[in-house]
């Protein structure tokens, strides 16, 4: 019997062992593709020598050293590396463990920012609904997701929340993508209006939606027109990277396909592609600044930021990445698996849309293609696949998103980056056949 509390409490999950590539093993010597990078995290698939090594050389020279004390190699060498890569303007890095820890500590940045520049009235969050910033009660808040956050309500700071930019679901039919563009960043207007332009901190979006609402790309010039109407009224843009950054929608960063800065961004799962718990802040140079001349430093720490092993494990996976020309290959097997996927699910009476960027891809499942209509939620379609999937030897990560109040199912895509086609095509054969399985079992 385990003594982990396990997210799903009467679940058993198999025993993992091993993993070699894109696959991981259990205890029973079952392999099971890795279809989903884990949660969009493995981004080099498994025991990658290179980052192995990485790891093995630094644990021997210095595990680790007290960020009041010391920096370090590793730790300078990432930061100059992100700041390299990242776009205009983020000039800064600031280590922490994770995506949460990530979107916390934007947020009390983005809040000491105005405080140093003698704004403090400036503490309004607006956030996104079908969003997921992570599980601190902070970045619990700014999630949109209200069935995650009603038990906890008395706690969380109060954030508003506009409807997200998700053409297959609020794009009206004859709807050009640039009049929903409009229309959809027109939200973030009127609620800075509504709350008072001098009250508001920040707005916070996902660039490309994660797990939540199922791999989301803006339409196009939304993101920019969110950009101009932060800079009109003098409010920051927090762009969450943590689920589709650091290269998995083809570009280092998805923002760079929207030709859109943020003032801060948050990045993790992919940076150390799972060889170790490690996430950034990337800020711009006024924030910095601001610090610098105000009390001189960021009110803000854990013990384990910049940690040496964290740091050398995602400079080893930022160096194949680059090394091995990786995007490129995420750019072609994202091509060749949306191909593939429309091949297999285009005319599925139950996939309403097939979505994403790079190798972060959705396939969205729905009652009626018609009307769009979800399966009931009683039925956790979500569940069911991902049962099938496991007893196929597949991982992928189905989510039930949240639309329009009731819960829809979807299944998201986010494989290693090394994967080839063969792998992908075996990954779209078990997938088709897990979810026929899955409707068939809510049918019957
Ligand atoms: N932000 C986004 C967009 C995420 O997808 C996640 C995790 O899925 C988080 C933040 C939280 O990250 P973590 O689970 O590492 O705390």
């Amino acid at each position: 019997m385990t003594r982990i509390l396990h997210r799903q409490i009467h679940n058993s999950y198999p025993l993992a062992v091993g993993g070699k590539g894109v696959e991981i093993f259990d205890a029973d010597g079952r392999a099971y593709i890795d279809a989903s990078g884990g949660a969009a995290v493995s981004c080099l698939g498994h025991g990658h020598p290179y980052v192995t090594a990485a790891l093995h050389a630094q644990a021997d020279r210095l595990a680790y050293a007290h960020t009041s004390f010391f920096t370090t190699e590793p730790a300078e060498a990432l930061a100059d590396r992100l700041i390299e890569d990242a776009p205009s303007g983020l000039s800064h890095v600031y280590f922490v463990s994770g995506g949460s820890e990530a979107v916390e500590a934007a947020l009390k940045m983005a809040r000491q920012y105005f405080v140093e520049i003698g704004k403090p009235e400036r503490r309004n969050i607006i956030a996104r609904r079908q969003s997921y910033h992570g599980n601190t009660l902070g970045a619990l808040a700014t999630g949109g997701n209200e069935w995650r956050r009603t038990q906890f309500r008395p706690l969380l700071v109060e954030t508003h929340h506009i409807d997200p930019c998700f053409a297959y679901r609020y794009q009206q039919p004859g709807e050009t993508d640039q009049d929903y563009a409009a229309r959809a960043a027109q939200a973030l207007e009127d609620k800075i209006l509504e709350l008072g332009p001098e009250s508001v901190m920040a707005f916070v979006a996902e660039t490309v939606v994660g797990a939540t609402a199922g791999a989301v790309p803006p339409v196009a010039d939304y993101l920019k027109r969110v950009r101009a109407i932060c800079d009109r009224y003098g409010v920051l843009l927090i762009l969450d990277e943590v689920m589709c950054g650091m290269g998995r929608t083809g570009t280092l960063h998805a923002c760079e396909q929207d030709g859109v800065s943020p003032d801060i961004m948050t990045i993790a799962k992919g940076l150390g592609g799972g060889y170790q718990p490690v996430g950034a802040v990337l800020l711009g140079q006024h924030i910095f600044d601001a610090f610098a001349k105000g009390t001189g430093f960021f009110q803000h720490g854990h013990t384990y930021l910049g940690h040496p092993m964290a740091c050398a494990a995602s400079l080893a996976v930022q160096d194949v990445i680059r090394r091995d020309g990786l995007l490129d290959n995420v750019k072609r097997m994202g091509a060749h698996l949306t191909r593939r996927l429309g091949e297999r699910f285009g005319n599925h009476p139950n996939v309403g849309d097939i979505r994403g960027r790079g190798l972060f891809i959705a396939v969205e499942l729905v009652e009626d293609r018609s009307t769009k209509a979800t399966f009931d939620p009683k039925e956790k379609l979500h569940a069911r696949i991902k049962r099938e999937a496991m007893a196929r030897g597949l991982m992928v990560y189905p989510m039930g998103g949240t639309i329009d109040g009731a819960r829809g199912d979807h299944v998201l895509l986010a494989p290693p980056f090394i994967i080839d086609a063969p792998m992908v095509d075996a990954i779209v054969e078990r997938l088709g056949d897990a979810v026929d399985a899955a409707i068939t079992g809510v049918k019957t």
